[in-house]
């Protein structure tokens, strides 16, 4: 047996600002624990301008990868060898990994969310008619991936006119989708033929969480599946209202949980603990 020492250990993160409540520290931690392996991950504070050097320092220090959020999933662009096709539909990378000092953009937010309403809703997105409300990075990452995957219409709601009719013209030009914009002003009464409602707006994140997206929540029926993306906390105001109405529902923690899940595989190329992120989550959030 080789008893040579080994104190260096991979090392991947995350490059944001603000990102000190960032919690996907835990669940990565939590999996390289459980697949016992020598890995690490950083919360990094970067400030918009720094960018460009802790990509380089991300090279020098030779991580293995990154995970970018706010406000640098755009700005991180030109900084890479490779951009996924997806990632580049939607301008957006999340996810970077670093193959002998080749970098290589992915966005995991969308498959996140289409992993989560495979696997834990039961929903086959082919074929399905979809309801958007936003049209924010988020709502962007996931009517890209529902438009891949064989998602027949969408129609997005925005309250500003520029981001929902860049979102529509993006998908109606460079995906198979038909997709058409409403602008948000009033509460929305959800067409019956909705099969896939998802919330992708800030509207209930923690702290402000007694507000809930404006529908009419008598037009939610038991044939759809109302969906939100915000993690914390995973109990919106908008899924209970859903809930006592008897319609399924599908919260943030898992899209969480899948997004983090797709990256680890990416940097490891292993098969992620899916639950022992997910408990290492709820833990961390008090759910
Ligand atoms: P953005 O700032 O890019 O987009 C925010 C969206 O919400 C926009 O469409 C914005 O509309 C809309 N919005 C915000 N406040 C209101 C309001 N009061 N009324 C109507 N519309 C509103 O943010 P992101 O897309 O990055 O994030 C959106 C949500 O997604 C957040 O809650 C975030 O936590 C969550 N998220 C969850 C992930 C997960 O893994 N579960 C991953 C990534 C994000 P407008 O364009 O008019 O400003």
């Amino acid at each position: 047996m080789d008893k040579t020492p080994n104190y260096k250990a991979d090392l991947v993160g995350v490059f944001g600002h603000p990102v000190a409540e960032n919690p996907t520290i835990v669940m990565q931690e939590a999996a390289f624990q459980q697949m016992n392996l020598n890995w690490r991950y950083l919360t990094i504070e970067v400030r918009q301008g720094n960018l460009a050097d802790a990509m380089q320092g991300l090279r020098v220090f030779n991580m293995r990868g990154i995970n970018l959020t706010i406000p640098h999933k755009v700005a991180v662009l030109p900084y890479l060898d490779e951009i996924s096709s997806a990632a580049k539909l939607m301008g957006a990378v999340n996810t970077v990994i670093n193959k002998n000092n080749r970098l290589l953009g992915e966005n995991t937010d969308g498959k996140g969310f289409l992993r989560s309403l495979v696997e834990e809703a039961g929903v086959n997105p082919s074929g399905k008619r979809v309801v958007m409300l936003g049209a924010g990075g988020a709502a962007r990452a996931i009517a890209v991936e529902l438009a891949l995957a064989g998602a027949s219409e969408i129609t997005v709601l925005n309250r500003s006119t520029g981001r929902g009719q860049n979102l529509v013209a993006l998908l109606n030009t460079k995906t198979a989708i038909r997709a058409d914009f409403v602008l948000w002003e009033n509460d929305y009464s959800v067409p019956a033929d909705c099969d896939v409602l998802v919330n992708a707006t800030s509207i209930g994140l923690s702290p402000d969480i007694n507000v809930k997206p404006r529908i009419v929540y008598s037009s939610l029926l038991d044939s759809m599946v109302v969906c939100d993306v915000i993690p914390n906390p995973p109990n919106t105001l908008f899924l209970n209202e859903t809930q006592q109405r008897g319609v399924r529902t599908l919260d943030g923690l898992g899209m969480l949980v899948y997004q983090g899940a797709i990256g680890f595989k990416l940097w490891t190329g292993l098969e992620a603990p899916i639950n022992v992120m997910r408990a290492a989550l709820e833990e961390a959030l008090g759910v």
